[in-house]
């Protein structure tokens, strides 16, 4: 499978995050295209598509803009305005698409905000971002404030009567505001922490208005579907996964980054394109989409990286965060570290999350530390299985994921954890791992 670069068709280019530069890439060009049709024409081409959500789950956006109440006055049932929010907080443990996207073409960002708006008859947008990664904020900030000069935003958008008004949000620092639902409490002023679903956001969302929640490459993969059709988009990826999306390659590899390529690519061939795995050491495990994904080994090297070939395979295509371990990674480690994270991350509404990411914790540590029996292998599993599909939201879940993938395919090594009273990996036990 060949690369197919359309969000990264210019990324390369000296000043590309400029209006100056998007316009000589067909900028703003698919917004008259949007403006002088209806929203409801929008929102058919983008189902025709097949688009899906880029967040990690997967869901037909088309369908999710089709259930905000269609009515013309921008106001659904009782009068509520409509909104949409873009999830640009980012966190997932090795998921670098969205930042790159932002700094490098933030205009990408801010004309597909302004279609999915027109789209769902919505007069405010949001977008929620990380609020660590400072130069994004200010790049997005600063392409907004040149959409509003150039009347693509503000009130009677290129003449056609459509307001839209655009806050950039910083977001402060914790990963679970990345669940749409505790995005929006954060939005609203409140701790972050998840709503019960249903009611879904697009029923009650911000302020209890329906409300579209989409992340930022989906948002971003919608001009050019409206610029060159629903076809075009089709003509890559696969019947249920069409189109072209970003896979990010991290870890032990020759050349991390963003490559983007039709849906349905194997880790293979993107590591054909990337390098392979660094020189003199060979694919240990790696993850689909993130650390909330369960972990693949070099089996997998040729499953098809789309929702339903992952699926298959007993993983998850998540963010399509490919982070590569080669022979030297510890797998106990580092599911220790991913560990922790969730722990350390776990918002504490629900106890099964709450207190089994701790105890998941304590066992970890002394696991790695070689202080472990083989009897807390099935504490693991016990504690795992006691959060996966228990919790509140889906942290829990993403929790329990590595250690179980990691306990099924890598149980030797935790064994020898515990028979050679520590890790295997480090230097200064090499004499146990000759
Ligand atoms: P989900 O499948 O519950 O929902 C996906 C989207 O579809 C949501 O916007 C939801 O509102 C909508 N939806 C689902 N059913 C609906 C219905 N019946 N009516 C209306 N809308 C409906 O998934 P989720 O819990 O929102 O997200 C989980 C995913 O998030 C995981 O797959 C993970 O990969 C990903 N994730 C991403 C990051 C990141 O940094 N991008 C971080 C953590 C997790
Ligand atoms: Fe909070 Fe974890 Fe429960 Fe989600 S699963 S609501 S993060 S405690």
């Amino acid at each position: 499978m060949t690369l197919t670069p359309v969000l990264t068709r210019y990324w390369d280019e000296p000043r590309s995050w400029t209006l100056e530069t998007y316009h000589r890439h067909d900028g703003y060009r698919a917004l008259r295209v949007a403006l002088a049709t209806d929203p409801d024409t929008v929102i058919d081409t983008v189902k025709l598509s097949g688009l899906r959500g880029r967040g990690g789950a997967g869901f037909p956006t088309g369908t999710k803009w089709s259930f905000i109440p269609q009515d013309s006055s921008g106001t659904g049932a009782g009068g509520k305005p409509h909104y949409l929010v873009v999830n640009a907080d980012e966190s997932e443990p090795g998921t670098c698409k969205d930042m790159p996207l932002m700094l490098a073409t933030p205009h990408a960002l801010v004309e597909g905000v302004v279609i999915a708006a027109y789209a769902i008859r919505a007069r405010h947008a949001f977008v929620y971002v990380r609020g660590e990664v400072v130069p994004v904020l200010r790049r997005l900030q600063a392409a907004v404030a040149e959409a509003y000069d150039a009347g693509y935003l503000g009130r009677d958008i290129l003449g056609s009567g459509f307001d839209l008004d655009v806050v950039v949000h910083a977001g402060a620092g914790a990963y679970i505001c990345g669940e749409e639902t505790a995005l929006l409490d954060s939005l609203e002023g409140r701790r972050g922490q998840p709503r019960l679903r249903p009611p879904f956001p697009a029923v009650a969302g911000l302020y209890a208005s329906p409300t579209v929640v989409n992340n930022v490459e989906s948002i971003a993969s919608v001009p050019p579907i409206v610029l060159h059709g629903p076809d075009w988009f089709r003509s890559m990826g696969g019947e249920r996964s069409p189109g072209f999306t970003l896979y990010s390659l991290s870890g032990h590899v020759t050349r991390p980054g963003q490559y983007e390529a039709p849906l349905g690519v194997t880790l293979r061939e993107l590591l054909g394109y990337a390098g392979g795995v660094r020189a003199g050491h060979r694919l240990k495990f790696w993850t689909p989409g993130g650390s909330s994904t369960p972990i693949f080994t070099e089996q997998h090297l040729d499953v098809p990286l789309d929702y339903e070939g992952v699926a298959g395979a007993g993983s998850m295509l998540g963010t399509k965060a490919l982070q590569i371990f080669d022979d030297t990674t510890c797998v106990v480690r580092a599911v220790l570290r991913w560990t922790q994270f969730y722990a350390h991350e776990s918002c504490g509404k629900c106890t099964p999350c709450r207190e089994g990411t701790y105890w998941l914790v304590q066992v970890m540590e002394r696991m790695e530390a070689g202080q472990g029996t083989a009897a807390d292998l099935e504490t693991l599993l016990d504690i795992a299985d006691g959060i996966a599909g228990k919790s509140f939201c889906a942290l829990g879940d993403a929790a329990a994921s590595p250690i179980n993938s990691s306990l099924k395919y890598f149980r030797d090594e935790y064994l020898a954890h515990f028979l050679h009273g520590g890790c295997p990996f480090d230097p200064a036990r090499s004499a146990l791992t000759a």
